[in-house]
This record gives structure tokens, C-alpha cells and sequence, in this order.
């Protein structure tokens, strides 16, 4: 498995690529901050949403036993799910039941983090991703590089080509228009062939035992209403006590995440019509044991807008594959070491630790905190690099004695004048986009002992 390191190199390669990526990204963040001064409660609003996340934190327990209740009673049907296998399990048993063999989904990055579909096509299932960019990466057999805008990785040219190949559009056609429309076209005889749909949850409202879904596309609507069977994949730090909360989290997520006032649809799930049948599958998948790490419990109240990795230089810049985990970017680094720590190591390495992500989280999640925190833990772990541990071991035994420091500095400026091959060379991955500055003729003390001495 190769590392964030190495798989940004692999995305640097096409410059161009990695140019407008950045702009754009750069752009909806911009959409975001003017969507955010248009507010002038702003703060007030992401501090209101931090708490009511940090009192659902607080009695997780009791809020999933109230959701569950009220659930039960509204006549849906709910399944609870220790991990991804189980969650996978679920799902299939419910179509194997009614002799489902294609359902349509509808964007849920917890499926992307069990691997449902994969799973699911073992099991002869057939999954039609309803959401235009989760579709265009299902058909590329890639996953999302983006949680909120999944084919941001992808150029228009590329897209055309993909919906020539499997939808049958005209050849070099790069249209957008015409291609959503042939995605359109494509979608809709899903929808009216599909009799099972998988949402995920934006939003379940403990009081009311109802699920919101927020979409612009209003795909989850579409699959919902013409389906035989709902089922609705929720992580179980998706809730909030009361539907008056909802007032908060919709300004929020949506200005955080593309800058719009709200989504086009946000879709209350109460009941099934006659006829349908709800389900419900909660899941944990770790999150319990993320609760459990005081320094890391407040990752669980991200609201999934993906605002840190619009702004974040090293995402813009390495593109979301470049973290080989399903929700990239600075807040995938601080959750997928939870999942599986040694597999993961390198990502909170990933980041300037500038503290941008931190900034626009609209649930104020000290993110970049928690990245150097990470890097403590896996550090102690052992599973840091071990030719980094090692010379920052060597790092520190230098720093702690001036007279290492003074003989290293004079080491150090013979090394970068008389012989810059052996710091700048091609085995060095520091000097790849750097250039050797030229060597002082004294360090600072020696001056300061010459001139102000
Ligand atoms: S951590 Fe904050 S900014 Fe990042 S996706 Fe979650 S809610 Fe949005």
C-alpha cells in the first residue's frame, strides 16, 4: 500500500491537473466565506451547533435509545451494526429476504467506508450510485475523491469519455449540460426499474425519530419515493436531540460546504408510505471507540461539509486519493487512524498544521490540534517512519547541547559550500522542490558576537 507521500507524487505528475484542482477548490471556499459574512451570527451559529454536538457526544447513549424508540413507533424498522462487515451483512440479508438484486443508492460516505458496494457485488447484488458524481466515479471504478463534490479529480473531457463508454453519449462530447442530461436519461429508468434505495442520514432526530437527507440533486428523494424498500445507513454520531437543532445545522452545512443558503432538498423521512418498508441501520464502526479517545471524541461531531478540504493546502494540492481512505482530507487524517492506526500512520503527517481546517469547521472541531495530537500517538506506537524517528532523535540530542548545535551549524555550512551534492541529490525527497540556499559565512553567534558583542 503505498502512502499519502507517494500517491500525491502520483497525482503531481499532471501539473495542469493539479493547478485548477486547487483553484477550484479554492473557489468554493471563497463561495464559503462570503455565504459566511452574509450571517452576522456566524460564530454564534457554529458555536451553538459545537455544543449541542458536544451535549449528543455526552449521552450518545441515551439519544440513540430515544431515536430508537421513536423510530420503532413511527413503524421503521431498526438494525444496529457493531462494524462495517456487520452493516454489509444487513443490507444484503434485507435484499436477499425480498429477492432484491439491484438497488440504487444514494450518496452515503458511510457505504464508501463499509465498502458496501464491493461487497455487495460479491454477493451478485447490481448498485447504480444515483448522485451524478458518485455515479461518474462508479463507472471510472474509482472511488470519491471528495466528500461533498466526489469527481472534483475529474476534467469534463474525462467524464465524456467515461459516459461514451458506458451510457452511450457521443463520442468527444464534453458538453456538461449534455452530459447530465445523458446521466438523466440514464438515471431515471434506474429509479423506475429499482425496488430497494439506500440513503444515507444527514441528520436523525432523537425527539422525533426521524432521519434528514440533504441533496441537491434530490436523487435520495427520487430512489425513497419509488422504492419498495428504504434503507437509510446512519453513523451513530448523526444525531441531534430535537428537530428545532435542525434550524442550526442547516444554516451551516451547506454555506460551509458550497457556499449555497441550503440544500435544494432537505428530505424528512418519518414514516413508510403504505405499503414500504423502512429500515434503519445504526452503525458504529469505531466511533465508540473514538469517544472513548478524550483528545480525539470531538472528530465525531463533524457534519461531513468538507470545508477543511477546500481549504486545506495539502489536500488541494495531493488530491482526496492521495489518503487512500474514504473521507479525505484533514478530517479523514484525524479519523481513519482510529480505524486502523498503523495503516493510516502517515496521515496526520499530512498537513502544515496552519490551522485553516480548524477555522472554517462549522462545528468548530479542533482539527489540526488533533493532527499533532495524532502524531504524539503514533509516534509512542511505533508506527511513525523510522528513518524520520530516528533523525529527529538525532534532531533533539543536537538541539539540547550548544556545543552539538554550534559544531552541527559549522558541520552544516562547510557541507552546503563545499559539497551540495550530498543534501541536494535525488535521493533527498526534501530537495525535489527546493532549491539549496546559499551557506552563511557565520551563524548568528559568531555575528552577534562580532558586531554587538
Ligand atoms: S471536520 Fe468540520 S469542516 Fe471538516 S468536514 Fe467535518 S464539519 Fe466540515
Amino acid at each position: 500500500m503505498k502512502n499519502h507521500a507517494e500517491l500525491s507524487e502520483t497525482f503531481n505528475k499532471d501539473e495542469q491537473r493539479v493547478n485548477w484542482h486547487d483553484e477550484t477548490l479554492w473557489w468554493v471556499r471563497q463561495k464559503r466565506d462570503k455565504a459566511s459574512h452574509l450571517i452576522p451570527d456566524w460564530e454564534l451559529l457554529r458555536e451553538t451547533a459545537s455544543q449541542i454536538k458536544h451535549n449528543v457526544l455526552s449521552n450518545l447513549g441515551n439519544y440513540l435509545e430515544q431515536f430508537e424508540q421513536n423510530a420503532i413507533k413511527n413503524g421503521i424498522t431498526v438494525h444496529w451494526a457493531a462494524d462495517a462487515k456487520e452493516h454489509n451483512e444487513i443490507v444484503h440479508g434485507l435484499l436477499k429476504k425480498h429477492g432484491i438484486t439491484q438497488m440504487v443508492k444514494s450518496k452515503s460516505m458511510l457505504t464508501e467506508e463499509c465498502h458496501l458496494n464491493h461487497y455487495l457485488e460479491e454477493q451478485g447484488i447490481n448498485v447504480v450510485d444515483s448522485d451524478l458524481g458518485e455515479l461518474i466515479v462508479q463507472l471510472a471504478k474509482e472511488p470519491p475523491s471528495h466528500i461533498v463534490l466526489p469527481c472534483i479529480h475529474k476534467k469534463k473531457e474525462e467524464i465524456g469519455d467515461i459516459f461514451h463508454e458506458h451510457l452511450g453519449s457521443a463520442k468527444g462530447e464534453a458538453n456538461p449540460q449534455i452530459l447530465t442530461e445523458t446521466a438523466r436519461i440514464h438515471l431515471r429508468n434506474t429509479f423506475l426499474s429499482r425496488r430497494a434505495a439506500l440513503t444515507g442520514v444527514n441528520f436523525a432526530v432523537a425527539e422525533t425519530g426521524e432521519f434528514v437527507v440533504c441533496t441537491n440533486e434530490g436523487n435520495a428523494d427520487m430512489g425513497a419515493h419509488l422504492s419498495d424498500i428504504h434503507i437509510a445507513s446512519m453513523g451513530i454520531e448523526k444525531l441531534i436531540p430535537q428537530r428545532k437543532h435542525l434550524s442550526v445545522f442547516l444554516r451551516l452545512l451547506t454555506r460551509s460546504a458550497t457556499g449555497q443558503p441550503i440544500t435544494t432538498y432537505s428530505s424528512h423521512f418519518k414514516k413508510p408510505r403504505p405499503g414500504q418498508e423502512m429500515h434503519i441501520v445504526l452503525v458504529d464502526n469505531g466511533r465508540s471507540v473514538q469517544l472513548g479517545r478524550e483528545d480525539f471524541r470531538n472528530s465525531l461531531k463533524c457534519i461531513r461539509c468538507g470545508a477543511c478540504m477546500n481549504t486545506c493546502p495539502v489536500y488541494r494540492r495531493s488530491g482526496g486519493h492521495s489518503y487512500h481512505t474514504a473521507v479525505a482530507g484533514p478530517i479523514g487524517s484525524i479519523l481513519a487512524p482510529n480505524l486502523d492506526m498503523k495503516q493510516y500512520s502517515d496521515l496526520p503527517f499530512a498537513s502544515t498544521l496552519c490551522g485553516s481546517c480548524s477555522n472554517v469547521c462549522p462545528v468548530k472541531i479542533d482539527i489540526h490540534t488533533q493532527l499533532y495530537k495524532w502524531r504524539q500517538v503514533i509516534v509512542k506506537a511505533g508506527y511513525s517512519d523510522k528513518k524520520k524517528t530516528l533523525a529527529m532523535h538525532g534532531m533533539a540530542k543536537t538541539l539540547a547541547s550548544p556545543t552539538a548545535y554550534r559544531l552541527a551549524g559549522k558541520a552544516g555550512r562547510w557541507v552546503i559550500k563545499h559539497t551540495p551534492f550530498a543534501v541536494s541529490n535525488p535521493l533527498n525527497p526534501w530537495y525535489k522542490q527546493r532549491e539549496m540556499p546559499e551557506a552563511p559565512k557565520e551563524s548568528f553567534g559568531e555575528w552577534y558576537k562580532k558586531n554587538r558583542g
